[in-house]
């Protein structure tokens, strides 16, 4: 083996957590030593379009990618992957390869969905991190500290077998802490 390996940062948490200002302030310091950096987004996340957005008024422009066999290295020695929970099993490879060749990966997504289950892949990403940031946000209805994300789907508290992603759906999504956190239907 020549070269040096790369290094994952994997900052995970639940919604309104604040992971884009989190990665945005983390890609800033690459940026001020002159490193090239690309960001890399799925395209069920269309809000903001080719934009990484952050609650905290930053930004930075992002590709937009159907699949993970679309985010290549190209000249850039930081790749960033946001919102990994939507992208398939595949992602865990390019992102081995991205370190295998010296890259500097971050990643952001939900480490758990609206039922409190491990979403996706980002408990593996989570496990192959060299660092991980597990942000928290506030309880919206307590005002505590939330690491949940709960489902609201017409008004109500999504059930247990509800579609994990619904497409257009009127569903949306707000930070609670595990008191508030209600999932009808939860198998005992
Ligand atoms: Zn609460």
């Amino acid at each position: 083996m020549t070269g040096k390996q790369g290094r994952l940062h994997v900052i995970a948490g639940c919604m309104s957590s604040g992971k884009t200002g989190e990665l945005i302030r983390l890609l800033s310091r690459h940026r001020v030593i002159g490193d090239e950096i690309v960001i890399y987004k799925h395209q069920v996340d269309s809000r903001d379009g080719d934009k990484a957005r952050s609650r905290l008024g930053t930004e930075m422009g992002a590709v937009v990618v159907s699949d993970a066999s679309e985010i290549t290295q190209g000249p850039c020695r930081v790749v960033a992957v946001e919102e990994a929970q939507f992208f398939g099993e595949n992602l865990i490879d390019v992102v081995r390869d991205l370190l295998g060749n010296g890259c500097q990966v971050y990643v952001t997504g939900l480490n758990q969905d609206f039922r409190g289950e491990p979403f996706s892949i980002m408990p593996a990403l989570m496990s192959l991190a060299d660092e991980l940031s597990l942000l928290t946000a506030i309880c919206q209805k307590c005002h505590g500290v939330a690491t949940r994300t709960q489902r609201i789907i017409d008004g109500e508290p999504a059930s247990w077998d509800s579609p994990t992603i619904l497409v257009g759906g009127g569903d949306f999504y707000e930070a609670r802490c595990p008191d508030c956190h209600q999932v009808p239907g939860r198998p005992s």
